[in-house]
């Protein structure tokens, strides 16, 4: 690793040395690196410890790309709670002549993407968005509800230049919906695995409430309620800093809000619960290799183990 000059934040100082060992390649955005082989290995054998985890619950997996219809989107309420998160995507839809005044822009170094119009996708904020207006198609859970595995790229807009904070990552969810009571147990029992699974990879972890980053002045009302509600859990692993470790996983119960806002009704009728825990593949990737060096091969024989088999 390399020496930190005075001025950089340890999480520079990490980035830069991840970029230094070739496993993370900078493309010019902060938050947004190409991978290299020894990364994405380290990624899905981690990918493949979370499958074996969760295989006695026989969730079925489903793999949406990592974007989703823009109405569904409107639909999710998240540009009422994190506008400042979200990525749209736009495209060119004009005719000659306004090619023709886009180039002259382009040419110009003038602001061109103001003319772009919105399409019919956005990118994903969240691996579970597009799961629910699928469930909404299919009719009432059975009694026993459902468990779904679901894995994205998602993006969110935060460009930052600690390599635990991406703008483009992915994201593992199992997600749960059912009666308040099947999905808060499932909750409290991915805690609990959460914890084991982490300790598996001799990595430090600790568990705290936590919020969604709502945005403005109403939305610190929202973060309000939901830590006095334990809403949200998250499995933290020092990863640039013991003072401030890093949330790796993530335990939310949404309470009925998703059954409601998409009309997913249980077999009773009334609207289903839902939670999910998530798994930030990078941030997770980070944490190995932060505690066991950069170089997988020497990492301890038992992490080598359950990773690798
Ligand atoms: P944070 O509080 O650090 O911003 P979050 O509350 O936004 O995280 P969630 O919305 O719960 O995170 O997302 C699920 C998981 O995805 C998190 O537990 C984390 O591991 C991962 N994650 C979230 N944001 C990022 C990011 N910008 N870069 C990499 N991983 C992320
Ligand atoms: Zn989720």
């Amino acid at each position: 690793m390399t020496e930190a000059s005075e001025s950089t934040t340890p999480e520079e100082a990490y980035l830069r040395a991840l970029i230094a060992n070739g496993l993370l390649i900078p493309m010019g955005v902060d938050g947004v690196y190409g991978r290299s082989a020894v990364f994405e290995d380290v990624l899905d054998r981690f990918g493949a410890l979370v499958s074996g985890w969760g295989v006695e619950n026989g969730a079925e997996a489903i793999r949406f790309p990592p974007v989703m219809n823009r109405h569904d989107f409107e639909h999710s309420g998240y540009m009422k709670n994190f506008p400042q998160l979200a990525g749209t995507i736009h495209s060119f839809c004009g005719n000659d002549r306004d090619h023709l005044a886009l180039r002259k822009k382009m040419e110009a170094g003038e602001d061109w993407t103001a003319d772009q119009k919105a399409i019919d996708i956005v990118v994903t904020p969240a691996a579970c968005y597009s799961l629910y207006p699928m469930m909404a198609k299919r009719g009432a859970l059975k009694p026993e509800g459902a468990l779904f595995d679901v894995y994205s790229w998602c993006l969110r807009h935060e460009p930052s230049l600690d390599p635990a904070r991406m703008q483009l990552f992915r994201m593992r969810e199992y997600v749960r919906l059912g009666s308040a009571e099947q999905v808060f147990d499932f909750r409290q029992q991915w805690m609990e695995r959460g914890q084991k699974l982490i300790a598996s990879l001799e990595l430090p972890a600790s568990l705290d409430v936590a919020n969604d980053p709502f945005f403005g002045r109403q939305g610190k009302l929202l973060a309000d309620s939901q830590r006095e509600l334990n809403l949200k859990f998250e499995l933290l692993i020092p990863i640039t800093s013991t003072e401030k470790p890093t949330a790796c996983l993530s335990f939310n119960y949404a309470q009925d809000y998703f059954g409601q806002l998409w009309s997913i009704p249980m077999a009773d009728g009334t609207p289903c619960h839902s939670a999910c825990v998530a798994f930030g593949m990078e941030r997770i990737a980070l944490a190995l290799f932060r505690h066991h060096g950069f170089d997988p091969k020497r990492w301890p024989e038992s992490v080598r183990r359950t990773l690798w088999g």
